[in-house]
């Protein structure tokens, strides 16, 4: 599932074909995704002059015509790719744009989880999707303090607690694994027991993690992007994400696999308390 650094990447890439330039194609797939696609998206994007998109949590957000915004997110299967000149829709393409120059954007999404929103400029502080989300965790608001704060009195696991959008955006089950293996904190560690010390190790390592990720994706698309091939997916050296049973990089000591709320969570029961 693509998390913040993908889809940051994902942002980054799509800048230049939509900064300025006006949609001249849509094509809006028939089954829509997890929501059925908006009413009139097809006539509401066309013609159409778009502006430099951002991101909040793992959502893209594209403004278009000044007054609309165009968000798409990625879901847990989704992928964007992008094409110099028109291409030949797949089967799981669902939704593509066509920019002026003939640059295309394209939604792949096998298993549909994804979704695409237009609504009004003015809406996005209240939209529904955007508007529990915590802080960014590159943002200044992400520090020790609120760390410290949100954690209190919560008995969840700490992993449990970096997976929920609305306590910090964007972190999924990789990242949230990695950063928990940096800062040397158990994922079993409940939330209200992550004091300074720790909520320092933890704020430091989850930036760091996510910078260092973000660096990645940006080399990946000076180095190895083509036309057509996806984009946000990057090769990255994870510490911890899926290696059970190999040796941890700090201690040698064998790395654990264990299932947290249904999602699965790595872990060095020695480096990690
Ligand atoms: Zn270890």
């Amino acid at each position: 599932m693509p998390e913040l650094p993908e889809v940051e990447t994902v942002k980054r890439a799509i800048a230049p074909m939509t900064i300025d330039k006006r949609i001249t194609n849509v094509f809006v797939g028939s089954k829509g995704l997890r929501w059925p696609f908006p009413r009139s998206l097809e006539s509401a994007l066309n013609g159409k002059r778009c502006g430099a998109p951002t991101r909040r949590g793992k959502y893209i957000l594209i403004p278009v015509s000044k007054k609309q915004v165009l968000l798409i997110h990625l879901g847990m299967s989704g992928s964007i790719r992008i094409y110099p000149n028109r291409p030949n829709l797949k089967k799981h393409d669902h939704f593509a744009l066509g920019f002026e120059g003939d640059d295309w954007l394209v939604l792949c999404d096998p298993r549909r989880f994804g979704f695409v929103d237009l609504f009004c400029e003015s809406e996005i502080e209240s939209h529904w999707l955007l508007k529990n989300l915590g802080p960014e965790p590159l943002s200044e608001d992400f520090t020790v303090d609120y760390l410290v704060a949100q954690t209190a009195g919560k008995t969840c696991a700490i992993k449990t607690f970096l997976l929920d959008q609305t306590k910090v955006a964007g972190i999924g089950n990789i990242y949230a694994a990695e950063a928990l293996f940096m800062a040397g904190i158990s994922p079993r560690r409940q939330a209200k027991t992550i004091k300074r010390a720790r909520a320092e190790r933890l704020v430091t390592a989850i930036q760091s993690i996510l910078r260092k990720a973000i660096d990645a994706g940006g080399t990946s698309l000076r180095n190895h992007m083509q036309p057509g091939g996806e984009i946000g997916y990057f090769v990255q050296s994870l510490q911890i994400y899926g290696r059970s049973g190999e040796h941890c990089v700090k201690c040698g000591s064998i790395i654990k696999e264990m299932k947290q709320t249904g999602r699965t969570t790595f872990h060095c029961s020695l480096c990690q308390r």
